[in-house]
């Protein structure tokens, strides 16, 4: 029983069961029915209720049962089966291939190196005959080809053809493996990246895509040499590989060994300068650890370790919290944009300094996770930001935003609204997706406006700027959002078609300090007055501020002092209040 859950074990790893037929096995099989002159042959694999033909002449289904099946026979015995006459043979007379017509049977073994009977190559006829000592021996050769195929096959996808090192799938394999063997055991699992993604890019930029396989093939061979013939080292993604330290030592024990590695020449001379290897390490405990979750754990810790620019991280279980927790929001949030309850938009009103009223409102995205609650923007933003989902994100918010304000121009609340884009949207055609928006709910381009940090645009392109010239012809305005907070200097931001700048709330917010902070916000609004930028003023919370604001002349004031970022119908009564008598600085 226990050879047999093993055999299938075996059969199974090795993803051979229901895949397509194969032009490699076909050749086999007819093979073997010439030389034995009949008309069936089949490569017959023994599952544990069926046996199921990888490939198969002369046959039409795939697979027949296990029971009283004569490659079953095989399968268990390990041994060649010739049956001479099927309605002689006391056992088979009565199976399904006996009552079938079936009269004569050769089957040869199916064995893996690792002494496992995966099934029988069989040839079948519907006469009774005899075999050759030749004949058996061929079908025994074709046997022993089929296996050399299936091992073929197998291989290719655990080798990695660059470093000749086992994969990924190898890993999760034998790790598996070592954790039925000793399940309680624990061993130190560590990581060696070799190089960042841009040092790759650059590296292949200065010597050629060449440069990015002689780095693997240097660190492969480096680490063979330094951690002996036979450590087993997974090659597991593009620029990282895997190994388990000797049984019996430690992370922090383990340290001084890895230290010499990294600083080890891992990589040829003539690229050394050019990438940093840094190792990372974890406790792998194989009861409660699945091979997967070692990887990941592993390349979170290295992630840690290089932001915190060591070269040796050990991995933290606090550390991998925040990174599932930024795993998981990243993951759901592709459900969240197709989810009707989970992201909603709210509006911040923006407002004239002077007339106290309600001049336009910011659109702030709002998600509320179904298990984890309300996620803050200022967390799932930039995570989102930096993915793919950057541009479906900007999507949503542009259009659920133009659909609000269409039903507002209708009831005549004809306010501006603007949208926060992020730097990578710009890569994206934001001006037809930004016109097909206006057009489709019959908007002017004037009610719209977006907003970029400094930040996204010190490294703009002709391109870029292409797209920022065309959206301002098209009469929508672009405002520079958490100014000051960048590098940029309003000289530099000058050659932008900018027209507004959103003073960050952290200047505001300081303004109660003293002369000093007051000067430099003034100074601000000063020098964007002379480059005729409007100004607005984030994060006003105190009258004091407004009041200063108004004075120096700013334009717009935004904060909790006027409103919170609102919900429509709140952001629609006092829209509607201001327009009437209410003036939101008195009422502050
Ligand atoms: P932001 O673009 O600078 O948006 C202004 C943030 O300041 C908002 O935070 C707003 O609620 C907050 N705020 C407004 N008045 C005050 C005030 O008086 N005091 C204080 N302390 N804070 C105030 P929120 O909604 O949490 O958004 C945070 C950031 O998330 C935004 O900063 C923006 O960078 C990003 N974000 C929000 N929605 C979107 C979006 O739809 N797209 C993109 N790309 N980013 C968004
Ligand atoms: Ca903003
Ligand atoms: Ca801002």
């Amino acid at each position: 029983m226990e050879y047999e859950q093993r055999r299938l074990d075996a059969l199974r790893s090795l993803d051979l069961l229901d895949t397509p037929e194969s032009e490699s096995f076909d050749r086999i099989t007819r093979m073997a029915s010439q030389i034995f002159q009949l008309p069936v042959a089949a490569v017959s694999l023994t599952d544990s209720e069926r046996q199921w033909f990888k490939s198969k002449v002369g046959i039409q289904h795939n697979t027949i049962p296990r029971n009283k099946a004569p490659c079953a026979e095989v399968a268990d015995s390990g041994e060649l089966l010739v049956i001479e006459d099927f309605a002689l043979d006391s056992r088979y007379c009565d199976s399904l291939l006996g009552v079938s017509g079936i009269r004569f049977y050769a089957g040869a073994p199916l064995v893996t190196r690792e002494g496992y009977c995966l099934g029988a190559l069989c040839v079948l006829g519907n006469e009774p005959r005899k075999s050759t000592e030749a004949e058996r021996m061929a079908l025994q050769d074709l046997a022993s080809l089929v296996i050399s195929q299936i091992e073929l096959q197998h291989t290719f996808g655990r080798i990695d053809p660059i470093s000749g090192l086992p994969n990924r799938v190898q890993f999760s394999d034998d790790m598996s493996d070592l954790a039925r063997v000793a399940p309680d055991e624990n061993r130190v699992a560590v990581a060696l990246d070799v190089a960042q993604p841009y040092q790759m890019e650059r590296l292949s930029a200065v010597m050629g895509p060449a440069a990015y396989e002689q780095v693997i093939r240097d660190a492969a061979r480096s680490m063979r040499t330094f951690l002996g013939l036979r450590a087993a080292i997974y090659h597991v993604s593009p620029m990282q590989f895997v190994f388990l330290a000797p049984p019996g030592i430690d992370a922090n024990g383990y340290r001084a060994t890895l230290l010499r590695l990294t600083a080890s020449e891992l990589v040829s001379a003539e690229i050394k300068y050019a990438v940093t290897p840094v190792c990372a390490m974890m406790t792998y405990i194989f009861k409660s650890t699945s091979p997967t979750n070692c990887l990941r754990a592993l390349s979170s810790a290295v992630q840690e370790t290089r932001a915190s620019e060591l070269s040796i991280g050990l991995f933290s279980d606090s550390q991998d919290h925040d990174y599932r927790r930024k795993f998981r929001l990243l993951n759901d949030f592709q459900a969240a944009l197709t989810d009707q309850q989970q992201l909603r938009i709210v509006f911040q009103p923006r407002v004239d300094l002077l007339s106290g009223k309600i001049v336009s409102a910011e659109v702030l995205l709002r998600w509320r996770h179904p298990e984890l609650g309300d996620i803050s923007p200022g967390e799932f933003v930039p995570i989102i930001e930096n993915s793919a989902l950057a541009w479906p994100m900007t999507q949503w918010v542009l259009a659920t935003a133009c659909r609000q304000l269409s039903i507002w121009y209708k009831q005549g609340i004809s306010t501006r609204l603007s949208v926060n884009f992020s730097a990578s949207n710009l890569k994206e055609d934001v001006v037809s997706e930004i016109r097909n928006n206006l057009t489709s709910h019959g908007l002017p381009h004037h009610a719209l406006e977006i907003e970029l940090t400094e930040g996204s645009l010190m490294k703009h392109s002709a391109q870029v700027l292409k797209k920022l010239d065309q959206l301002v012809e098209d009469g929508i305005k672009i405002a520079i959002d958490d100014f000051g907070t960048g590098y940029s200097s309003l000289s530099y931001l000058q050659r932008l078609p900018v027209s507004v700048i959103n003073i960050d709330r952290s200047f505001i917010q300081a303004l109660s300090n003293g002369s000093r902070e007051q000067k430099l916000v003034h100074s601000m609004i000063r020098l964007s007055h002379e480059m005729e930028y409007k100004v607005v003023a984030e994060g006003v919370e105190v009258p004091e501020a407004a009041d200063l604001l108004r004075v120096m002349g700013c334009d717009e004031g935004q904060g909790y002092l006027f409103a919170r970022p609102l919900a429509p119908r709140a952001f629609e009564d006092l829209w509607k209040d201001t327009q009437s008598a209410a003036n939101l600085l008195t009422a502050a």
